[in-house]
């Protein structure tokens, strides 16, 4: 089935007058056109990234002039996700299939509606289906959504599936439990609970989290299974929400059903909404039996291209995800082309700009031949694409769309290339010394705009080494510069934004110490990155790591911040420092003089800072909390997961 003929589908579904799962009730959805993948009068964000996001509105309660029961596919595009793009089923651009409920149907109707649509319009066997609901949350009084657990077990036994409901709980718990969840040994679930880390939905997370008056619910998600053999390296056992690849997440169906009071409770809203969002592709991918979202049909066409032009097999694993990178970069660049984006350095434009130049370097990667204007290897992409989406999306099919697509691409393509060529030519000239220092590396990517990616390449294909370790450490640091400079310049609007970085940065030593606490002393730091949302830390470790080492950190890292300790900076000898044994960034060259931050103990102060009792030191320039108390909410692992042989990576939060 190509995605046109399930778009059309799903649309026809919702917007029939059917009903027969509901008991007759009518579905009798209005269609209402995608929004623009760039929200208009919306200067603060940046992409539309849901089916929902143009419609909260209405979900908080303005009328909607089409009624109170709509279905769309929008066009969906999530930066975020630009370094998952290579697996089986991410790709920035997508699809995303959305029916609403303002105030009208609920769980009944929508759970039955979406199992009926699943299974005999699209035809994917109900034996590959699995679901989740949400657990419940006995500390803030919300119930355990049996409702849609119920709703569930009966569509399946319409089918002759005994569905067996279990529990899990976190994700954590899903990697020990397995698919028997906490059923008795030997038997196993199809209806799964977790926790509101899963299954639940608001605009501030999980309820502890939401202020009061705020709406928002249980969710349920629906899983493909493609029964391919779970990856060990993800987690001991393999669960719906396993990211091995065996499952994916296909839809998710929203129950907008409870309101916070000041007291802390939850009631019922006196107008309850469905807000369903499922990714077309994947529902693609489901119908075809292949986990990969890139072998459905609108694919087909450029990675043929692709295979053509460079004469490499997409199957070869050292080349797939380069396939996936350029076709998925160059759907998505078409669509932000049609919507008025064009490449610069800022904001969108300079999402676009790192899409086109990414498509570059990987068709190059890939060895395809190099064609100029129109017979670029990009351009190429490009129109295939709009031919395939200007039946659905006919703003792609105006001749001026068509010539500026073409035009922008080969512009980029052109300046692209010469920043490559006089990259190359410096990249010569410190080749000479044999090796490729940490500075050399950074200055080709600051000065010249050449992709580290191809520093190492070029010199991998000479023999010759590169540091690594130092340039990510310069990086580093010129990145914790560059936001310490935009923090000035935004002080004021975006001050609650740095200031959630810079708790986690707070955070993030913390977390390093308790690893070195529960794991052992070496343990040592290999990468990082924090957002304002969440830290990650990439950490030399062999092993995944035990839910109790998981909680114990967890615990650490609560206990410190509860502990109110003193955060210190002092500018100290190198020498001091590491006799001191102040963590330091591995391979990275320091000055004479290095500003390090201890954390506690309590009563330390500038004058005093009492190193010898501090619970963690490290080289850092910055910036800091200036008490852990500070560290608003409690630390929360989300993930921990491998990123490389003898690395591991976690992310975490503060909710
Ligand atoms: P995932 O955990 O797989 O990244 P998600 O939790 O981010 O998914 P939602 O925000 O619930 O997904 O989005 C609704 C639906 O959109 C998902 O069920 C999925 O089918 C689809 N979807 C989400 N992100 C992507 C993506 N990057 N590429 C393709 N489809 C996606
Ligand atoms: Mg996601």
């Amino acid at each position: 089935m190509t995605i046109n003929e399930i778009r059309t589908k799903y649309l026809e579904f919702f917007s029939s007058k059917g009903g027969s799962a509901s008991g007759g009730k009518a579905r009798g959805h209005t269609i209402i056109p995608s929004a623009p993948i760039v929200p208009q009068n919306d200067p603060t964000t940046l992409f539309t990234g849901s089916g929902m996001q143009p419609l909260v509105p209405y979900l908080l309660g303005e009328p909607h002039p089409k009624g109170n029961r709509l279905v769309n596919s929008q066009k969906s595009f999530r930066a975020e996700d630009i370094e998952e793009v290579g697996d089986n089923r991410h790709t920035t651009f997508f699809e995303m299939l959305g029916n609403w409920s303002l105030g009208d149907y609920f769980k009944k109707e929508q759970l039955p509606w979406f199992f009926e649509f699943l299974t005999d319009e699209i035809g994917l066997d109900p034996k590959n289906l699995y679901v989740t609901a949400f657990i419940g949350d006995e500390k803030n009084n919300v119930p355990r959504d049996t409702e849609s657990a119920e709703v569930w077990q009966q569509l399946f036994a319409g089918k002759g599936i005994e569905a067996e409901i279990t529990e899990i709980g976190s994700e954590q718990d899903g990697y020990r439990l397995g698919m028997t969840g906490r059923l008795p040994a030997g038997r196993q679930g199809r209806i799964f609970y977790y926790d509101a880390r899963k299954n639940w939905w608001s605009r501030a997370g999980v309820p502890e989290n939401m202020p009061a008056g705020e709406p928002g619910g249980p969710d349920s998600e629906v899983f493909y299974d493609f029964g391919t053999p779970h990856d060990p390296k993800f987690g001991a056992e393999c669960h719906p929400n396993c990211d091995c690849g065996r499952f994916l997440e296909i839809g998710n169906s929203v129950f907008m059903q409870y309101i916070k009071q000041a007291d802390g409770s939850f009631t019922l809203l006196p107008k309850q909404n469905v807000d369903f969002g499922g990714g077309l592709e994947r529902i693609a991918a489901a119908a075809q039996g292949n986990p990969d979202v890139f072998a459905i049909d609108v694919f087909a066409d450029t990675i043929g291209l692709l295979i053509h032009f460079s004469g490499k097999e997409y199957t070869d694993s050292r080349y797939q995800r380069s396939f996936r990178i350029v076709a998925d970069h160059m759907r998505a660049a078409t669509f932000m082309l049609e919507a008025g984006v064009r490449p610069s350095n800022t904001d969108r434009g300079y999402v676009l700009r790192r899409l086109l130049r990414r498509a570059a370097q990987h068709a190059q990667k890939l060895g395809v031949e190099h064609g100029e204007g129109k017979d670029s290897m990009l351009v190429k992409c490009a129109v295939e694409f709009i031919e395939k989406y200007k039946q659905a999306y006919p703003e792609l099919q105006s001749e001026d769309v068509y010539e500026t697509t073409t035009d922008e691409i080969w512009k980029e393509e052109k300046q692209f290339a010469h920043t490559l060529e006089d990259g190359m030519k410096e990249f010569e000239k410190v080749a000479k010394a044999g090796h490729i220092s940490s500075d050399d590396a950074f200055v080709l990517f600051t000065t010249f705009g050449f992709p580290f990616e191809m520093t190492l390449e070029l010199a991998h294909e000479r023999g010759i080494d590169v540091d690594e370790d130092g340039f990510a450490a310069a990086m580093k640091k010129h990145r914790e510069l560059s936001r310490a400079g935009s923090e000035q310049k935004f002080k004021g609007g975006l001050a609650d934004t740095s200031e959630k970085t810079t708790r986690l940065h707070t955070a993030h030593h913390l977390l390093l110490k308790a690893l070195q606490v529960v794991l052992g002393p070496s343990v040592k730091q290999r990468g990082s990155n924090i957002t304002q949302e969440r830290l990650r830390i990439d950490f030399s470790y062999s092993s995944k790591m035990t839910v109790e080492q998981v909680a114990q950190v967890e615990e650490i890292v609560n206990e410190k911040i509860a502990e109110a300790l003193p955060v210190i900076r002092s500018t100290i000898p190198k020498e001091e420092a590491e006799k001191l044994g102040a963590e330091h960034e591995f391979g990275a060259k320091y000055p004479d003089m290095v500003s390090v931050y201890s954390l506690g103990p309590v009563g330390a102060t500038m004058d005093d800072p009492q190193f010898d009792k501090a619970f963690s030191i490290e080289f850092c320039g910055g910036p800091h909390v200036s008490n852990t108390s500070e560290l608003i909410g409690t630390f929360k692992i989300q993930k921990e997961e491998a990123v490389a042989a003898g690395i591991r990576r976690i992310k975490a939060v503060l909710q």
